[in-house]
Parts: structure tokens; C-alpha cells; sequence
């Protein structure tokens, strides 16, 4: 009896009943000028890039941000509801957005475990029903600008972050840009080295005639069009800069920029910023065909808008220094997995942040 009591300050079942040894222990871990263990999870972690406190998914126990979770709130009526605004009264306890989280919170105790009393059948009947709906809402009510961080984080780590390297001239780039409209890169480059190939320097292709320009460039298509804009454009750059040199635009405002540029036939506000992104690594993020269908996929922005409107919507919701990162790994997504017919939403790494994948799925 008396090796028991003495023992009993060092059994664990003691230990972990003491609550006043937690600010103890965290002032131990002050002194020591190390991070306090996560609340979670009891290991020491990372520190969360978000002022989202942490918060552990029933299903398959993750520790995220809370705001990465669906929550459910148990009401005094004794029902489990979604809480996709988090306003609903109640002990709530949170979930990833993945039906396998609720189906393995479902199959497990891991209800009457967050809220800690029995929870009947009766109240988790029809979650599965509602998750899909509950999923929309929940993804309709999360700030765009975070998930619009969120996803871009998760491209770069299925994909790497894309690194810009500076040395592409500004003015090839333009026409670069010009010959890929409505045609595939493998077209537009082979179009430009014809291009290359058939005048020694910018300033025999502006004296050229259109129709030797046409002959040139017809791999990309549309060449009587194409082959007029490019000598116009020319024409345009030598009088407005005194020659075909365009590497001063680098350092100018990129607004003031595009608002010159857009004056020109044939240059609209997605020609000008890839030219200005990829030419100049500035932070703009240019709208292109795949780019516009992922951002409506992805409900970050509403359906049915141009892809000029998708681009002054999108542009504040990218994460600064991120948007060249962002346009070319959402390229990779949009050519590999989000295509325009058939996406592969089971495959796709943004999946959990996406509205249409639970529609693409049904079909
Ligand atoms: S989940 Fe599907 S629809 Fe959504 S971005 Fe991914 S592939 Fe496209």
C-alpha cells in the first residue's frame, strides 16, 4: 500500500490528470526558447501559415486548420448538422471535405468520442445525403482568396513551384503570344521559328510584305490575319520606341503597360500579360482557355464571365510573388488532368477544394 502511494505521483493516469503541470510545462518550454508541442497532436509541429487554429478531422484524424474542415455541430434537438458558415449552436467536431472521412467517422465511434456523450443512429441519419450539398455550401462560404492559397500551395507540392528565368525578349514574346491565339504551342512555335528562319531581324519582317509573313507563319493558322497584326504591330513599336528593343516595359508599371498595349488590334489584356509575365517576370497573371475553365471549375469565379472579367477577379486573390507559380501549374492541371472534356477529378490534387468534382464524379 505505501509502494503504491508512493509510486503514484509517476504513473501516467497521475500525470495526465494533473491540468496545473500544463502551464508549467509551458514555461519550462519558454524558458527554453522552444515551440510548446501542438494541441493536436501532442508532437511538435511546423508552425500553421494561417491564423486558423488547429483542429483534427474525425475520419482519418489529420490535424489541419480549422478552416480546411467542415464542421458539425450537435444540437440540443439531438441532430448532427453540417455547419458550413460555423454559426450553428452546439459542441461541434470537424471533418475533412472527403466522403471517406465521414464514412469512416460514420463506421467508427468518432461521434460520441468529439462530443463526448452517445450520439443515437437516429442523429447521424442522412450526413452522407447532405454531404455533397453540405460540401458546396461549405466550399461557397470559404474565402476565396485563402482557398485560392491553399490551392496554389497544393499544385506546388503535386507539381513544384515553376521558377521564372529571365531572357526572353520582351517583343518576341509579343509575337510569340500573337501567333499562339487560337492554335497549340506545337503549331505557334514551329510558326515562329519559320518566322526566324525566313527574316534576319525584326526590322525586315516590318518592311516584309503581309503576304510573305502569311507564308512564313501558316503552321499556327489564321495567317492573312495574324500576318497583317504582326507587321501593324511592328510598325507600331518602331514609331512608339524608336526601334524593336521592348526591355524598358520591364520596368514600368504593368498596368500602364498593358493599358498602352491593348490599343493595338489583336493584343488583348491575356496577350499582353504572358508577355509581360514571361518576359518579365512580373506579377500578373494572365487568363488564357484553360486557366478560365479551371477558375469557374473551381468556383473562384462565378460561371459565365469572360476570361478579361475572370482576370481582374482573379488577380487580387493570387498570392503576391505567386502568379506566374499558379498560371503555369494551373496550365499543367488544365492539360493533364482538368481538361476541358473529361476531367480526372479522382486524380486531381485540388479535388477537396473543388465544387465541380463531386459533379464530374456522379456522371
Ligand atoms: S476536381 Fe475535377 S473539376 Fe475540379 S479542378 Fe480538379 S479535375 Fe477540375
Amino acid at each position: 500500500m505505501t509502494l503504491a502511494l508512493a509510486a503514484r505521483p509517476f504513473s501516467l493516469e497521475f500525470i495526465t490528470k494533473k491540468v496545473y503541470l500544463i502551464p508549467a510545462a509551458l514555461l519550462l518550454f519558454a524558458l527554453a526558447g522552444a515551440a510548446p508541442p501542438h494541441s493536436c497532436t501532442g508532437v511538435i509541429l511546423p508552425p500553421p501559415k494561417t491564423s486558423s487554429p488547429q483542429r483534427t478531422c474525425i475520419g482519418c484524424r489529420s490535424c489541419k486548420p480549422a478552416d480546411e474542415l467542415m464542421r458539425l455541430a450537435y444540437d440540443s434537438e439531438q441532430a448532427v448538422r453540417f455547419d458550413p458558415r460555423r454559426e450553428l449552436p452546439g459542441r461541434g467536431c470537424h471533418l475533412c471535405p472527403d466522403q471517406r472521412c465521414l464514412e469512416s467517422a460514420l463506421r467508427s465511434r468518432a461521434f460520441a468520442r468529439a462530443y463526448r456523450r452517445a450520439v443515437p443512429v437516429s442523429a447521424l441519419a442522412g450526413l452522407k445525403d447532405e454531404f455533397a450539398a453540405a460540401r458546396t455550401a461549405w466550399i461557397a462560404a470559404f474565402r476565396r482568396g485563402r482557398r485560392t492559397a491553399l490551392i496554389t500551395e497544393r499544385l506546388e507540392s503535386a507539381f513544384g513551384e515553376p521558377v521564372w528565368q529571365s531572357g526572353e525578349d520582351p517583343l518576341a514574346a509579343l509575337i510569340l503570344t500573337v501567333l499562339s491565339q487560337s492554335t497549340n504551342d506545337r503549331n505557334r512555335d514551329f510558326a515562329f521559328q519559320r518566322l526566324r528562319t525566313a527574316f534576319p531581324d525584326w526590322e525586315s519582317v516590318s518592311r516584309a510584305p503581309s503576304t510573305a509573313i502569311a507564308e512564313a507563319i501558316r503552321p499556327a493558322g489564321l495567317a492573312n490575319q495574324k500576318s497583317v497584326r504582326i507587321r501593324d504591330i511592328l510598325h507600331w513599336v518602331k514609331a512608339t520606341y524608336g526601334g524593336f528593343d521592348l526591355s524598358p516595359l520591364c520596368g514600368q508599371d504593368p498596368r500602364e503597360v498593358s493599358a498602352t498595349f491593348m490599343q493595338l488590334k489583336g493584343i488583348g489584356i491575356k496577350t499582353i500579360s504572358v508577355v509581360l509575365m514571361v518576359a518579365c517576370g512580373a506579377n500578373v497573371f494572365p487568363v488564357d482557355t484553360h486557366v478560365h475553365r479551371i477558375c469557374q471549375r473551381l468556383g473562384l469565379v462565378p460561371q459565365g464571365l469572360s476570361a478579361e472579367k475572370t482576370h481582374e477577379l482573379m488577380q487580387p486573390l493570387v498570392p503576391p510573388g505567386k502568379s506566374y507559380s499558379l498560371h503555369m501549374n494551373f496550365l499543367r492541371l488544365g492539360r493533364t488532368i482538368c481538361q476541358a472534356r473529361k476531367p480526372r477529378c479522382a486524380e486531381c490534387p485540388v479535388a477537396l477544394w473543388c465544387p465541380s468534382s463531386s459533379l464530374f464524379e456522379s456522371e
